[in-house]
């Protein structure tokens, strides 16, 4: 399934074999021979990408860990199919001249490199690894620019966000309304927080996910990535971001003009629709998403953020605000911190307790290189390990 009309538009997917990598794998079979899945990559489960790289008969497929690669049979991919592997590897595939749209799908801090390229070398940039903009937003944004490239979100807020402030101007945006499920302990207090297991934190009620965003929502330090995000993709201040509890995620947010007008954009909470739109925008086609049921009776709840039992939410607020160094140190301890938890090694509270620890201990600097941001990202993982340890 790759074609070689000039008229139609390869994508690579870096992260084929994840939640939004197979979901777009799906989109983008059903939108063939328009877009085809030209390029994939995955970290491991290569046994998946080899099946998807036959069913969209990629051209170039990277193992991202080298160590992975002794289990694969090269002749199990399809004929003309280039293999290649490690960290460049990736970047040289986000970069490819074949390559019209990178779908930037790699799970955290893992995805920057490669979601960097794709912004230095013009491409529309079809975001789903938000934490490259938490870490380096400024650098990300920029990169864009000077490229002439373009990112269009593919996290459901952002791409709500995308779609509702075209019915505006910019400069008479008055705020955008992140709307947030809630996650798993919407209703919980602190105290029975204290002793959530693993299972209920990785038990969604609306969205089936990876497991490092359904710890995020279950803390609702997503909620403050995307806070972030949306300082960058949108240029706005953080006093301009609001975050509001939305347990149906059915409208995905919202923008408020300054006339009071508020433009929503609503759908079922489907990982499909915003990653098409991120292909087909401005179009907008048909395709495998789940539609809305105007047969049926439906009830839109909305309640205010609890910020004292959810502090991850002030997190997203102050990194907003200060940028500079602060997200690449939210970001590597927020990470550091989750897998952690996940291997029973922290309690569920003392994720966003250690990022709010590592925060305010670190050397904030305003105008940090790259250089300055692997090494706190480094810094702040050690930190969060030793905090850990020492408790
Ligand atoms: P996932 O864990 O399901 O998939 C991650 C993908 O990244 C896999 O293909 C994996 O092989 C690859 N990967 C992991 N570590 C890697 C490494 N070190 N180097 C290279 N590749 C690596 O994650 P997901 O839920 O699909 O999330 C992906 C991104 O999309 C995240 O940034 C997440 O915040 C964002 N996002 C996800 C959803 C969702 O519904 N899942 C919604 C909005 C945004
Ligand atoms: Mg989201």
């Amino acid at each position: 399934m790759s074609t070689d009309d000039a008229n139609n538009l390869n994508v690579a997917i870096l992260g084929s074999t994840g939640s939004i990598g197979t979901a777009a794998v799906e989109v983008i079979s059903k939108l063939y021979p328009k877009y085809s899945a030209w390029g994939l990559s995955a970290h491991s489960r290569l046994d998946q990408l080899v099946e998807q790289a036959n069913f969209c008969g990629s051209k170039r497929v990277v193992a991202a860990c080298r160590d992975n690669l002794a289990k694969l049979q090269t002749g199990t991919f399809p004929v003309g199919c280039e293999l290649t592997s490690g960290p460049d590897a990736l970047v040289e595939l986000a970069q490819a001249d074949e390559v019209s749209i990178v779908v930037a799908a790699i799970v955290g801090s893992a995805g920057l490199a490669s979601t960097l390229a794709a912004a230095r070398a013009g491409k529309r940039l079809a975001l789903a690894n938000k934490e490259a903009l938490v870490i380096a937003g400024s650098l990300v944004t920029a990169a864009v620019k000077s490229s002439g490239g373009e990112i269009i979100p593919v996290d459901s807020e952002h791409s709500a966000i995308f779609q509702a402030i075209h019915a505006g101007r910019a400069s008479q945006v008055k705020r955008v309304i992140l709307t947030a499920s809630g996650g798993p302990f919407r209703t919980w207090t602190r105290q029975q927080m204290l002793a959530a297991t693993i299972e209920s934190a990785l038990a969604h009620p609306t969205w089936q996910m990876g497991r490092k965003i359904t710890i995020d929502s279950a803390t609702m330090m997503n909620k403050a990535l995307e806070i972030i995000e949306a300082r960058w993709l949108f240029d706005l201040p953080s006093d301009k971001i609001h975050v509001i509890v939305h347990p149906q995620s059915i409208v995905h947010s919202m923008v408020e003009f300054d006339d009071g007008s508020v433009v929503a954009q609503l759908s079922p909470p489907d990982m499909r629709l915003p990653i098409q739109y991120s292909l087909t925008y401005p179009e907008r086609l048909s395709g495998p998403c789940r539609t809305m049921d105007w047969t049926k009776s439906w009830t839109l709840d909305f309640e205010p953020v609890d910020t004292e039992r959810f502090p991850a939410i002030e997190l997203g607020w102050e990194v907003a605000r200060r940028g500079g160094t602060s997200g690449a140190v939210l970001n590597a301890a927020n990470e550091a911190a989750v897998e952690l938890f996940l291997q029973g090694k922290i309690r569920f509270v003392d994720i966003v307790d250690g990022c709010r620890r590592i925060l305010n201990e670190h050397n904030y600097d305003p105008n940090p290189t790259m250089d300055e941001l692997q090494k706190l990202d480094r810094w702040s993982r050690e930190e969060i390990i030793r905090w850990a340890t020492v408790r």
